[in-house]
C-alpha cells in the first residue's frame, strides 16, 4: 500500500521530507476507550486544540463501557469532533503536516473507527498518517506539561488499561522496568467503586468519598514480586471480601437512601421528606419544608437545618446548595453516610464508613503504584519521577509520592488533569517526536490492534 507525504505518493515507510521540517503541526485522533479526542498540537508541545468528547454519561447506565457502544458513538461524534479540533485551532486543513491516530492499545472497535477516519482523512488530504500507541501517547504527554523534564526519567503509568513503571531514556528509549500482573489500577478503582456503589469512573469518586474517610482497614498488601511488578486483583478481592463480611443487613431506611441515590438526579421533595424521617439525620419537618418549598436544598436552607438541629453538617448542606441547586444523588447519599452510617443502602460493623473503606483501598492502591515507582528511582540512580494516565489524577497519589521523592531529592513531575486521562494532544505529541526520530509513517493497510508493546 502506498501512504502520502507533501501531496506525493510514496511507499509507507519513508518520512524524511517531514522529519527536517522546521515546523511541524500534526492533527491527532484519539478514539480508544470511550473518549472521541482530536487535538492539534505545534512542535510536539504546544496544544493549538484539544477536544475531548465523553461518552461517560451514556456508559454510566451499565457500569462501565460497552464495547460496541462506544464504537457506534465513536463514529457519530468523530466529524464533528475533528472539525471543531480543526476550527479551535485556527487552522484549515492545509495548514497540518501530518495526521497521527492512536492504533492500539485499546478497545478493538473502538480504534478501528479513529483509525478508519485517519486513513480517510490522510488519503482524501493527502497527508502522512503516523500510527501511534496509546501507551507511549500517555508517555507524551509529559512533554506537552512538562519542557524542563529531562531524560532519563520513571515514567508511572496508570491508567484504566495500563500499569507500568518505565525507565524513560529518551523519546523513543523506553525500558518497562514492571508492571501489572493482573489488573491495571484504573481497573481496580472502577471495580472498587462499584462494590461500593458508586457510578463509573470510579477513581475520582473514590477520590471524593475518600476525603471523609479513615485509613482504618489494613487491606492485604500483594506478595512482593521482587522487582517492579503491580498487583490489584487481591486487593479488589480484599474490598469484596470486607464488604461482603462486614455489612450489616440493611432495612428500609437503607433502602430509601439507597433509592435516592441511584434514581435522583436532584431529589424532590418527598425523597427528602425520606431521608428526613427515616435517617435521623435532618428533622422531617425542616427536610420536608425544604423539599416542598425549594424543589432542591438551597444553601441557607441547609445551613438552617444544619443550626436547628444538628442534622447535615454546614458545609456539606452548603456545598450541596451551591454546588448543585437542588441535591445530586451521590451528595444526598454522602448527607446520609455522615449522619448515620447508611450510604448507599451499606451500613458496617465497628463504626466503620464507606469512606473509610475507599480512603483505605486508595491508599493501598497508590502505595502500590509509589511504592514500585520511587523503588525504580532509587535502584536505578534516576532523580525524576513523571506520573502519567488516568489514576496520575489521583490527589492521594500525587501527595503520597512528591512526599517520598521529596525526602529523596527526587523531582516530581504531575499533568494537569485533562492531559492524564485519555486526549488527542499526547497523541499528537507522540507523533511528532516519533517523526523527528525518523519513524516511519504508516501505509493505508494500517490495523488497529487490541494490544500493543511498549
Ligand atoms: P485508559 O487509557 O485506560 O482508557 P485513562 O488514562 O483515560 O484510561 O484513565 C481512566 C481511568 O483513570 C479510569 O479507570 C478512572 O477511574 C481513573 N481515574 C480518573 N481519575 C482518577 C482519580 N482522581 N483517581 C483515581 N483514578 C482515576
Ligand atoms: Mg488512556
Amino acid at each position: 500500500m502506498r501512504a502520502f507525504l507533501n501531496g506525493k505518493r510514496v511507499d509507507s515507510g519513508k518520512n524524511m521530507d517531514l522529519r527536517d521540517k522546521k515546523d511541524l503541526t500534526i492533527l491527532a485522533i484519539e478514539s480508544s476507550c470511550d473518549e472521541t479526542a482530536a487535538a492539534v498540537v505545534r512542535n510536539g508541545r504546544e496544544i493549538l486544540s484539544n477536544v475531548v468528547a465523553s461518552q461517560i454519561d451514556i456508559h454510566k447506565r451499565f457500569g462501565g463501557v460497552v464495547p460496541e457502544i462506544a464504537s457506534r458513538n465513536h463514529t457519530l461524534a468523530l466529524p464533528n469532533v475533528v472539525e471543531k479540533a480543526l476550527s479551535d485551532s485556527g487552522l484549515d486543513f492545509g495548514g497540518i503536516d501530518a495526521i497521527a491516530v492512536t492504533y492500539g492499545a485499546g478497545l478493538l472497535g473502538a480504534l478501528l473507527t479513529g483509525v478508519s477516519y485517519a486513513k480517510g482523512l490522510s488519503f482524501a488530504l493527502k497527508k502522512p498518517l503516523f500510527a501511534v500507541s496509546h501507551v507511549r501517547g500517555h508517555i507524551a504527554a509529559n512533554y506537552i506539561a512538562h519542557g524542563d523534564l529531562e531524560f532519563p526519567y520513571i515514567c508511572a503509568l496508570a491508567s484504566g488499561g495500563h500499569t507500568a513503571v518505565l525507565k524513560v531514556s529518551d523519546y523513543d528509549d523506553i525500558r518497562p522496568l514492571g508492571s501489572t500482573k493482573d489488573d491495571a489500577a484504573g481497573e481496580a478503582f472502577d471495580k472498587a467503586a462499584r462494590v461500593l456503589g458508586l457510578p463509573y469512573p470510579g477513581g475520582p469518586e473514590i477520590q471524593r468519598l475518600a476525603e471523609n474517610g479513615r485509613t482504618i482497614i489494613n487491606f492485604t498488601k500483594p506478595l512482593s514480586f521482587g522487582g517492579y511488578d503491580f498487583s490489584f486483583s487481591g486487593l479488589k478481592t480484599a474490598v469484596i471480601n470486607y464488604i461482603a463480611n462486614n455489612k450489616i443487613k440493611t432495612d428500609k431506611t437503607e433502602d430509601v437512601i439507597e433509592r435516592i441515590g441511584v434514581e435522583n438526579d436532584g431529589a424532590k421533595a418527598d425523597r427528602i421528606e425520606g431521608i428526613g424521617v427515616e435517617s435521623g439525620g435532618a428533622k422531617a419537618d425542616k427536610t420536608v419544608g425544604n423539599g416542598i418549598e425549594n424543589d432542591g436544598v438551597k444553601a441557607d436552607r441547609a445551613e438552617g437545618i444544619d443550626v436547628e438541629n444538628g442534622g447535615a453538617k454546614a458545609d456539606r448542606a452548603e456545598g450541596i446548595g451551591v454546588e448543585s441547586g437542588g441535591v445530586k444523588a451521590d451528595r444526598v447519599s454522602c448527607r446520609a453516610d455522615s449522619k448515620n452510617g447508611t450510604e448507599n443502602g451499606m451500613r458496617f460493623k465497628n463504626g466503620i464508613t464507606r469512606a473509610d473503606i475507599a480512603a483505605s483501598f486508595q491508599l493501598a492502591a497508590v502505595g502500590q503504584i509509589k511504592d514500585a515507582a520511587v523503588r525504580a528511582a532509587v535502584d536505578l540512580g534516576v532523580k525524576r519521577i513523571a506520573l502519567s494516565g488516568g489514576v496520575g489524577a489521583n490527589r492521594k497519589l500525587r501527595e503520597e509520592l512528591a512526599a517520598a521523592c521529596a525526602d529523596l531529592g527526587i523531582g516530581t513531575y504531575f499533568l494537569p488533569l485533562g492531559l492524564c486521562t485519555d486526549n488527542a494532544a499526547m497523541i499528537a505529541a507522540e507523533a511528532y517526536f516519533m517523526i523527528r526520530k525518523g519513524k516511519p509513517c504508516a501505509g493505508l493497510e494500517l490495523d488497529a490492534k487490541a494490544t500493543v508493546g511498549i
